[in-house]
C-alpha cells in the first residue's frame, strides 16, 4: 500500500508498505478519506510529545472494511466505518473514570502507531463504528474533530439558549459553532479573517468580527470556547465572561505560555475555567450526531489533495482560505469500484466546493452501463440546482 511517512520533523516521503494484516480483535480499514489537522502540523514541525519516527500520521478517517481478525464480531468487509484513533487500556483509573483520553497506557492511530494516511489502516474492531446510509467516507473522517467539539460542549456543561463567543473559526471554531447552535446558543465568533468570518455567519453565528468591539452586540458571555490557542485571544476572553461563566480551552496554546487572571473575579463571579483535550468518551456521540450536522460540516471540507500532493496540503493548511484538508487517499478507479449508483447520485449533489464527487460520480458513471450523456446532463442538472438553493439560503 502507499502510505506517507514521516522520517523526521519537516521530512516526509511517499513509500510502498506491505498491506496490514488485522490481529485477533482487529479490523483493516481501507482508507477513502483521511482528515489532516493542527495536531499533524504540530508532529511534522516535531512539537509534539508521544511519537518515535519514522511514522505514518493520519488519525481521522473514513472508508471500508478491508479484512476482519479473528474473534471480531458486527463488522464484515465491505462495511463503511470509521474510528476512534485514541486506544485506551480500559484498566486505568482514568479509563474507569471515562477520561479515555488521559488514559495512562494511552496510544493512538497515527500518533504512536501507523496512522491513515495510508490505503490501509489496523484499528481495534471495538473503536470502530459502522456509518449509517446517510454518511461517506469523507464524513466519516469528520467525526473525530467533532467528537473533541462535543467533548468540550460536555466540559463546559453547555446549558441551552445561553450566549457563547467563540475565538477562532477555523475547523474546530466552526464545528463548535455548529454544535452549540444546534444546542439552541447565540453564538458570536472572533476571527482576524474576513472569509471565515463570512463562513461563521453562514453556519448561523449571531455576529462575527476580528474582535468583540465589532461584533455590535454583547460584550459578555455565558461561554467563552477558545479554539485560537491565541495568548492574546485567551487573555481578552477572560474579560468577557458573566456571572458564572465558563471559560472552555480548546485551542493548544505554546507549551510554556502563561496568563494572569484576577482570582478576585474568579471568586466573585463564579467562573469556571475548563480545559478540553481531544475526543475522551464522546467518539460514539459524535457518530450518532454526525447525520444531523452532516450538511453543515460537510462544507467545511475545503480541499481535497492527494497522498503525493501531501506537501502542498500543508501549505494549504496555512491559509485562512483552507478550513479542513482532506486527503483522499484511495485511488480513484477504486474508490469507484466500490461505489453504487445511488451512492454516486447522492455524492454529485453533496455540497462539494471543489466539485471533486461530482467529476468522481461522472467518472464512474463513464464506466458504468449508463451513458455519460444522459446521467452526466442528469447529476449536472442536481450539481446546479443544489449551487443554486445554497446560494438562495
Ligand atoms: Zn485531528
Ligand atoms: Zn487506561
Amino acid at each position: 500500500m502507499r502510505a506517507l511517512e514521516l522520517l523526521a520533523p519537516g521530512q516526509h516521503r511517499l513509500v510502498d508498505l506491505p498491506d496490514p494484516e488485522p490481529g485477533p480483535g482487529e479490523i483493516v480499514i481501507n482508507v477513502e478519506a483521511s482528515g489532516v489537522c493542527g495536531t499533524d502540523l504540530r508532529i511534522i514541525q516535531g512539537d509534539y510529545g508521544h511519537i518515535s519516527l519514522p511514522l505514518v500520521i493520519g488519525h481521522e478517517f473514513g472508508g471500508h472494511v478491508a479484512a476482519v481478525g479473528e474473534g471480531v464480531t458486527g463488522f464484515a468487509p465491505g462495511d463503511l466505518v470509521s474510528a476512534d484513533p485514541n486506544i485506551y487500556c480500559r484498566d486505568c483509573e482514568w479509563c474507569h473514570r471515562k477520561a479515555y483520553n488521559l488514559c495512562e497506557n494511552w496510544t493512538a492511530v497515527g500518533i504512536t502507531r501507523t496512522g491513515a494516511l495510508a490505503e490501509k489502516v489496523v484499528v481495534p474492531s471495538r473503536l470502530a463504528v459502522r456509518l449509517p446510509d446517510s454518511l461517506d467516507a469523507e464524513t466519516g473522517a469528520l467525526i473525530e474533530p467533532l467528537s473533541c467539539v462535543l467533548h468540550a460542549m460536555q466540559r463546559g456543561q453547555v446549558e441551552e439558549k445561553r450566549t457563547m463567543l467563540i475565538y477562532g473559526a477555523g475547523a474546530i471554531g466552526l464545528m463548535a459553532l455548529v454544535a452549540a447552535r444546534s444546542r439552541g446558543l447565540d453564538v458570536c465568533v472572533v476571527e482576524p479573517h474576513e472569509k471565515r468570518q463570512a463562513r461563521a455567519l453562514g453556519l448561523g453565528a449571531f455576529a462575527s468580527a476580528g474582535d468583540v468591539a465589532g461584533l455590535r452586540t454583547h460584550e459578555q458571555f455565558d461561554y467563552i470556547l477558545d479554539a485560537s490557542g491565541a495568548l492574546s485571544a485567551i487573555a481578552d476572553g477572560l474579560t468577557r465572561l458573566r456571572k458564572r461563566g465558563t471559560l472552555i480551552q480548546m485551542g493548544v496554546a505554546p507549551t510554556a505560555a502563561t496568563l494572569p487572571y484576577s482570582p478576585y473575579e474568579l471568586y466573585e463571579k463564579e467562573w469556571s475555567i475548563i480545559g478540553s483535550n481531544s475526543v475522551a468518551d464522546c467518539y460514539q456521540l459524535a457518530a450518532q450526531t454526525m447525520p444531523s450536522v452532516v450538511a453543515d460540516l460537510r462544507s467545511l471540507v475545503t480541499h481535497r489533495l492527494g497522498l503525493e500532493d501531501f506537501d502542498e496540503a500543508v501549505r494549504a493548511m496555512a491559509s485562512p482560505d483552507a478550513i479542513k484538508v482532506h486527503i483522499p487517499t484511495w485511488r480513484r478507479e477504486q474508490l469507484m469500484a466500490t461505489m453504487e449508483l445511488g451512492k454516486l447520485r447522492s455524492l454529485a449533489s453533496c455540497a462539494d466546493s471543489d466539485g471533486f464527487f461530482t467529476d468522481l460520480a461522472l467518472d464512474a458513471l463513464e464506466m458504468g452501463s449508463w451513458t455519460r450523456r444522459r446521467a452526466g446532463a442528469d447529476l449536472r442538472d442536481q450539481q446546479r440546482t443544489t449551487d443554486t438553493t445554497r446560494l438562495a439560503a
